[in-house]
């Protein structure tokens, strides 16, 4: 049975929200909705089933065509995750044209990044240092399974069992939860999105809003499985409310807290953590331990150059001026204690490889995927990776380069990506590089192989290659529709083939202007 909605004009809503001569507010039914309300479209009584990620079977290579088809079949969620991401990227663009200095900005931001990563043995020595001299326990860690034992190593010496921790794409990438609970730690997201995805069991979907690609009603669905809420209840105010009201005990009895960084400061041995829901600040402070898990690619040379950063950031991500906590950590509180753990995870080779390098200059903003036709239309869950859209291509083969080996072919290479990107990362040039590698270290599947070698011979030779197409034109027009259309041609599985003109443009310059030259 469907419970009402919770009124909201009693305290949820800010008082400033709730001023009477407000032109913007939406009233439906004489009552007074918030935006998230008010945009909602109403949903079919039969809510379309969720589409799931990408089917992974160990170091195969993902099938990201196939998971974006089964995400393009379900109509609602395609759209919804079209029109989401999209009006993310307007609110960007918005927010960019009220900065003249924007692309000064972008320049800089770039330049900052560029000669950190130039010189980072020298501004992790420097962070260390001063981190110490501050009181932090600073830590080093190879790869993903050092990282989760140092961690655990923490944990354990403190008796903690339990551990709340805020959104962090690094501890993703090193599986730490699914390490967690197999040494009996109970881990508690208390990011909304990342909590949503933790207990249905999935990995985010975007770096900024990891539960992006689901529905109100599916939020109802899992929030009903797994915390006893009304299935039937999709209002986003008593999703959110429930979760908060079964989630907050936990926060308050958890044994220690993590948190990931968005910056790290070499000169003041700080870190800074930039949050809209404050979730990482009761990671940080709620617990007595404080653990921050940190990718040595975050480090800025000084604290004037965190300004730079922290303007791009929030605008590029959801098009808002600034995140609303910009939390700075200096070191323990009193009577805690406070741990870093920098983790590498193959960074250190990927600032060896000539091409991709600038790669690791990525804020993890998420502008490049909300920008993205092809991200926006299959969801992130489709490309089988911890990084997704645009970004995961060029990071995700530097992981594994024959489980992503068709992940770079997911992009139409327009370029949008490289044109938002805040810190100027030529994104879809680095996409068409990865192509070329992979091909040249045969890490592409046989068919696409075979297709490719075939094109090559045939755009080499100009005259086959008129034949053929003067062939292709004529055959266009006459064969049966099973000749064309079958499982080989994968431009026809999803459109159909362009009628082709009655003459070429080579046919018709050679007549109309071959002879005057
Ligand atoms: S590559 Fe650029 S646009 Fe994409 S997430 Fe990173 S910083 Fe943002």
């Amino acid at each position: 049975m469907s419970t009402a909605p919770e009124p909201i004009d009693g305290g949820m809503l800010h008082p400033e929200l709730r001023a009477p001569d407000d032109r913007d507010a939406i009233i439906r039914g004489g009552r007074r909705l918030d935006h998230a309300e008010g945009t909602s479209k109403p949903l079919r009584t039969r809510p379309e089933p969720q589409p799931r990620g990408a089917k992974v079977y160990g170091n195969r290579p993902i099938d990201q065509q196939e998971a974006a088809a089964r995400f393009i079949a379900a109509p609602e969620h395609e759209r919804m995750h079209d029109e989401r991401l999209w009006d993310l990227r307007q609110k960007r663009d918005r927010e960019m044209h009220g900065i003249p200095e924007w692309e000064e900005l972008r320049s800089l931001a770039s330049a900052i990044k560029e000669h950190t990563l130039t010189h980072l043995d020298e501004y992790l020595d420097q962070f260390e240092a001063n981190a110490r001299a501050n009181g932090i326990h600073v830590h080093w860690a190879r790869d993903a399974a050092e990282h989760n034992q140092i961690v655990n190593g923490i944990l354990r010496d403190h008796g903690a069992k339990s551990l709340i921790k805020s959104k962090s794409m690094l501890t993703e990438e090193c599986g730490f939860r699914s390490y967690m609970a197999s040494v009996g730690i109970e881990v508690i997201e208390t990011d909304l999105g990342e909590r949503i995805q933790q207990l249905d069991n999935e990995d985010p979907s975007h770096v900024v809003v990891p539960a992006v690609h689901k529905l109100r009603t599916d939020v109802a669905d899992v929030f009903s499985r797994t915390i006893g809420t009304d299935p039937d209840n999709s209002d986003v105010h008593y999703l959110a409310e429930a979760q908060r009201e079964a989630t907050r005990p936990l926060i308050l009895n958890a044994d220690a807290g993590m948190t990931g960084a968005n910056f790290v400061v070499a000169e003041t041995g700080t870190f800074v953590v930039c949050t809209n829901e404050g979730n990482a600040d009761l990671s940080a402070n709620v617990p007595k331990l404080h653990i921050a898990s940190i990718g040595i690619e975050k480090i800025i040379p000084r604290m004037e150059h965190l300004a730079v950063f922290v303007r791009l950031l929030s605008r590029s991500a959801l098009g808002s001026p600034m995140t609303q906590y910009t939390s700075h950590f200096r070191g323990p509180r009193a009577g805690g204690e406070m741990h870093v753990v920098l983790v590498d995870n193959g960074r250190s080779e990927r600032l060896g490889l000539a091409e991709f390098w600038t790669s690791l200059k990525c804020i993890r903003c998420g502008a490049c995927m909300n920008t993205c036709p092809v991200y926006r239309r299959s969801g992130g869950l489709s490309y089988g990776a911890t990084y997704s859209g645009p970004i995961g291509l060029i990071i995700d083969p530097t992981f594994n380069k024959r489980k992503y080996s068709n992940l770079p072919y997911a992009s139409s290479l327009n370029g949008s990506c490289t044109n938002v990107c805040p810190v100027k990362i030529n994104i879809h040039e680095q996409i068409y590089a990865w192509r070329r590698v992979l091909a040249e270290e045969h890490a592409v599947p046989l068919v696409k192989k075979a297709a490719m070698k075939a094109a090559g011979m045939l755009l080499s030779r100009p005259a086959a290659y008129r034949a053929v197409i003067a062939a292709a034109d004529t055959a266009l027009a006459h064969l049966p529709r099973f000749v064309i259309y079958n499982g080989l041609n994968a431009w026809g599985k999803h459109r159909e083939v362009p009628h082709a003109p009655k003459q070429t443009f080579h046919s018709w310059y050679h007549a109309n202007r071959g002879a005057k030259q």
